[in-house]
């Protein structure tokens, strides 16, 4: 089966459900045992049956393996946001006197975690130029256990050379883990690419509405286990409501996503031919660091990407144009059905790589609106950001 059907299908079964097509809600902490002796057998993997609430519920496990079709993994773990599954994943695989390499254009609570948790339990992190590709190597040392990517990278939109790098992780026995969250797991199928786990913040598309907190973290048989009984011990999980509303996400997951990679799109061409923008970092377009990787390697684009303004502009100029558009508030996260903006400056979140744009910073997430409607939006707001 073709993905796009696989996960119509996956995580329910209408004929163990009353032929209901969707499966229930279960809120659940206790789960009890008919005899000791069930109890026991129980305990014996309790990462692969219903034992306690916070291990699992029908609700997740029907979540994680509309996921697990989703990215194209053997199994998918449920924890509470996206972060989660980030600092999850990592602190699975180190441990005091280890050292990891995470990109430069990592999500910002991502690098923080590094620079804070991790170092405080001396865990060394290097950053590395999230152009580097296989030179990847030269950074590697005895100690290094994780790699850790994020293509493309946030609000700069840096497109990574995925292979490459796993392919150099492979030959040292490191695991590589992406952060998918603007592929949404469906335009670039991470283990195809060589990565052993495929992190997503599933409140952005998977959830897709706005209104949920949830992470997931793809991955093989044979990691599961060990990610999973890390995760359920330092009390992470998923919340059942959340969990039914993010399956329900994932079946309309293509077709919404296609709406934002249209609009994304037009929305990027338009701006690309206005004189206040010197850049457009989307990756379909040139301008973008790894646009050509992009090419290759992934199917598709969704609605977040970030514009330069001409370095004449001042910081009220842009608060004026963005202070009274009407269809794009100012908000973080993305992902739902709505368009937003936030400005940003990437200067100070550089460790490893040189941010040398001078002008102000926009990134747009392009909702599902009508197009035309986005644009004369932005157009009056570029006459407020001339004006001011
Ligand atoms: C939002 C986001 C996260 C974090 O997800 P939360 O659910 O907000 O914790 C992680 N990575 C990326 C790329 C994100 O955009």
């Amino acid at each position: 089966m073709k993905k796009e059907t696989h996960i119509l299908h996956a995580g329910r079964n209408a004929s163990e459900n009353f032929g209901i097509v969707n499966p229930p809600v279960y809120h659940a902490s206790t789960v009890t045992f008919p005899s000791v002796d069930a109890m026991n057998k129980a305990g014996q993997n309790p990462t692969e049956g219903i034992y306690y609430g916070r291990m699992a519920t029908p609700t997740s496990q029907a979540f994680e393996q509309s996921v697990a079709a989703l990215e194209g993994s053997d199994k998918a773990i449920a924890v509470q946001s996206g972060l989660a599954a980030i600092t999850g994943a990592i602190l699975a695989f180190v441990k005091h006197g280890d050292h990891i390499l995470v990109t430069d254009s990592a999500y910002f609570p991502t690098k923080k975690f590094c620079n804070t948790v991790l170092k405080n339990y001396g865990v060394e992190t290097t950053y590395f130029d999230p152009s580097i590709g296989g030179n990847i190597e030269k950074l590697i040392k005895d100690n290094t256990k994780v790699i850790f990517t994020e293509s493309p990278g946030s609000l700069t939109f840096e497109v990574q050379d995925i292979p490459a790098i796993t392919k150099v992780a492979k030959d040292h026995g490191i695991i590589t883990m992406i952060d998918n969250t603007w592929a949404a797991g469906y335009y670039f199928n991470a283990f195809e690419h060589g990565c052993d786990i495929s992190i997503q913040a599933a409140t952005k598309y998977i959830g897709g509405h706005s209104d949920v907190m949830l992470g997931t973290i793809a991955l093989g048989q044979d990691l599961y286990k060990k990610v999973k009984t890390f995760v359920y011990g330092l009390g992470y999980c998923a919340a059942p409501d959340d969990c039914y509303l993010a399956q329900r996400g994932i079946r309309t997951l293509p077709a919404r996503l296609n709406v934002h990679q249209e609009n994304g799109l037009k929305l990027a061409g338009w701006l690309k031919e206005r004189e206040e923008v010197t850049k457009v970092l989307h990756p379909a377009f040139e301008d973008c660091p790894g646009h050509e990787i992009w090419k290759r390697d992934f199917t598709g684009a969704c609605g977040l990407f970030s514009v330069v303004l001409d370095r004449k502009f001042t910081p009220t100029a842009v608060a004026a144009m963005l202070d009274n558009l009407e269809l794009f508030p100012m908000g973080y996260s993305w992902g739902g059905y709505e368009s937003l903006v936030i400005p940003f400056d990437p200067t100070g979140a550089r460790d490893a790589s040189v941010w040398s744009e001078k002008g102000p910073c926009l990134r747009f997430h392009a909702g599902q609106e009508n197009i035309d409607d986005l644009i004369n939006d932005l157009e009056k707001g570029f006459e407020r950001l001339n004006k001011a």
